[in-house]
């Protein structure tokens, strides 16, 4: 599903800084990892780069066999809506649109109509539990319930990798685990699932935890106590 082969990033913003370093990593489909390292290590930029958000300097990235490297713009982006969920810290709704229509946006940008995308993304609110919720703002609503609707919105479009940059980063120790526990539930659908993150409870969760430190993998751990959760 995903292949990284020395994959080097710059940045040449002020006085050049290598951030990631040779990283060599593959993932299967279907697999839920986790990335771990300390502020400033990289994980973001992995990510981005990951989510053809950022382009890297030099080595290969094979996302589903297809080479991401010099992509215009327009190319990366729909590979980007076609294939990767993206969900964040700080959820990333748009304030002025209800949950559903939050939801149903990757909809919009594929061209579905109005009463489609809608009627669509009432359906993955409903698996979010949220279904009362979808003419809220996000204003109205707990860090919880919004990154639920973020999770709905990552899944509409039926992507084949979601990519979470520290996903329970804003919520607290409870409303973390219900969304772990949810992306447990999604990849136990056969998502492959990549999750940035600072907590070692949503690290415990995934099938194989990824240590990063200073642009370099330093492990790469299997975490069979996964199935006993
Ligand atoms: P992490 O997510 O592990 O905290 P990041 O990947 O965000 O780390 O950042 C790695 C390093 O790269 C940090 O030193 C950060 O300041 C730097 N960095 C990140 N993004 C940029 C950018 N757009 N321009 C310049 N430096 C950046
Ligand atoms: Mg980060």
């Amino acid at each position: 599903m995903i292949r990284l082969e020395r994959i080097n990033k710059s940045y040449y913003s002020g006085a050049p800084l290598h951030v990631l370093k040779g990283i060599d990593l593959v993932i299967e489909r279907g697999e839920m990892v986790s990335i771990m390292g300390a502020s400033g290590s990289g994980k973001s930029t992995l990510l981005n780069i990951l989510g053809i958000l950022d382009t890297y300097d030099s080595g290969n990235y094979y996302l589903n066999g297809t080479l991401i490297r010099d992509l215009g713009e327009s190319k990366a982006a729909e590979l980007r809506n076609r294939l990767i969920g993206f969900i964040f810290q700080s959820f990333n709704l748009i304030n002025f649109k209800n949950a559903m229509e939050n939801v149903a946006l990757p909809l919009y940008y594929q061209g579905v109509s109005r009463r489609k995308r809608n009627s669509i993304a009432l359906g993955y609110l409903e698996r979010m539990g949220l279904k009362e919720w979808a003419e809220h703002l996000p204003s109205e609503m707990s860090g919880g319930q919004k990154q639920r609707v973020a999770i709905a919105r990552a899944l509409i479009a039926k992507p084949g990798v979601i990519l979470a940059d520290e996903p329970t980063g804003a919520l607290d120790s409870k409303t973390s685990e219900e969304v772990i526990q949810i992306l447990r539930e999604v990849n136990r659908g056969g998502m492959t699932m990549i999750v940035v993150t600072h907590e070692q409870s949503v690290a415990d969760a995934t099938d194989k935890i990824i240590h990063i430190r200073d642009g370099i993998i330093e492990s790469i751990t299997d975490n069979p106590a996964r199935d006993d959760i």
